[in-house]
């Protein structure tokens, strides 16, 4: 037994200095009493997610921050793809990410992106998804854009094959080849998938209409990359706990599934610009009653980071004040609340950078510092110092009273 645990990720809300902040970070310049009565009464730190300098994507960093070494986890980025696009991934399964391309009648690829296309790939992709070959079950879905994700599922699959892609234009796609004999059944579904894409996209309505509108045919599947989902020990077999996850992006729920969380749809939670933050710190304190840790992503900051709209990210960081309010008010007494992000996205990076994101926990258990405000540079002089993505669960745990003696 032990306290509650209570994770709020602000997904990319770490930042640089904006000179037209006045040299202030967007979380800095934002009125946050909330975040700041949280670090104020609690320890406070910076954390290196991954490791420093090092960038972490959404997926790699959430595993860390679940306590999971992403170095050892993360074979590839096919499955995580195929989470991000929603499809559900089990142990075992082999996915790759793919392009819609273009290839003329001597089957060269002329166009890797199918003339960037962007629309109607669903109906695309649902002509070659649900298949089966060699007792293998094949699933296809579209990403954004010229994207998508195939999905093979059966026992004994491997991913050391080679890529259909040949990452140039001009020349005819690439056998799948294996490179372990182990691999031959993977590479004779991925062959067969390619050949079948080509024969069912070329005939499709779809493109039909795109070669009448003067554009490129999207008539060919190109997979590359491929990666195995790996067997995750999951939360409860890990450290005994009931876990339940917040989040509105498919990523960050497809990861938190894989980690055997239960996942809590919120109305409203959109994983956009409009989610409902209140809504979910309402659901955080009900998740909280009935699960030993609860888990929540707020990705709004990070979509402001992306556009480099330092404004519309302090406003965001306004809004997730307010429903830090919520949380805190409602929080019962027995649980460490830790209030963190995934990783920085500084708007004038417009991406992912390697700086260290603050943290403050708060609860019943910690040693309070003079930290007295919630942003990158305050934290930095906490009693937590600089911790790693993979060290912020075993703290928590530690002042949940639920860890093990190392030693007699
Ligand atoms: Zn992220
Ligand atoms: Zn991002």
């Amino acid at each position: 037994m032990g306290d509650g645990i209570l994770v709020v990720i602000c997904d990319g809300l770490g930042d640089r200095p904006v000179k037209a902040l006045k040299g202030a970070t967007p979380l800095e310049s934002a009125v946050r009493p909330n975040m700041n009565h949280l670090a104020g009464r609690g320890v406070c730190g910076i954390m290196d997610i991954i490791a420093p300098g090092v960038r972490p994507g959404s997926d790699t960093a959430h595993l860390a921050l679940l306590g999971l070494d992403p170095y050892k986890v993360y074979t590839g980025r096919g499955p995580f793809e195929a989470m991000g696009v929603g499809m559900e991934v089990r142990p075992g399964d082999v996915a790759f990410r793919c392009n819609f391309s273009t290839v003329n009648d001597k089957m060269e690829v002329v166009d890797r992106r199918a003339g960037r296309i962007k629309d109607r790939t669903d109906e695309l992709a649902r002509s070659l998804d649900n298949w089966e070959f060699e007792g293998v079950k094949v699933y296809f879905k579209e990403g954004t854009e010229h994207r998508g994700v195939l999905l093979l599922r059966a026992a004994g699959l491997s991913p050391l094959v080679s890529d259909p892609d040949p990452h140039e234009e001009g020349v005819r796609p690439h056998d799948c080849v294996p490179k372990t004999p182990e691999a031959a059944l993977t590479a004779r579904v991925v062959n067969a998938f390619v050949k079948r894409s080509h024969q069912i996209l070329n005939e499709h309505p779809v493109n039909k209409e795109r070669i009448k509108a003067g554009q490129k045919p999207a008539n060919i599947i190109l997979p590359r990359g491929a990666g195995l989902m790996p067997h995750l020990p999951t939360i409860k077999e890990r450290f005994g706990m009931t876990s339940a996850a917040i989040a509105g992006v498919a990523l960050v729920k497809g990861i938190c599934r894989v980690a055997g969380m239960e996942l809590i749809d919120v109305k409203g939670a959109t994983g956009g610009l409009d989610t409902d933050m209140n809504a979910k710190a309402e659901a955080a304190l009900k998740a909280l009653e009935c699960h030993d840790m609860v888990l929540v992503n707020i990705k709004a900051a990070d979509l402001a980071g992306h556009d480099g709209d330092f404004r519309l990210k302090a406003n965001v960081a306004k809004r997730i004040d307010k429903a830090m309010g919520a949380l805190r008010k409602g929080l019962p007494s027995d649980v460490h609340l830790a209030l963190t992000a995934d990783h920085s996205t500084p708007c004038c990076a417009k991406d992912h950078t390697g700086d260290p994101v603050p943290l403050a926990i708060y609860g019943p258990n910690v040693r309070s510092d003079n930290v007295k405000s919630f942003g990158e540079r305050a934290c930095a002089l906490g009693g937590l110092g600089r911790l790693r993505g993979t060290d912020l669960l075993p703290v928590l745990l530690d002042l949940a009273g639920r860890t093990q003696k190392f030693g007699a």
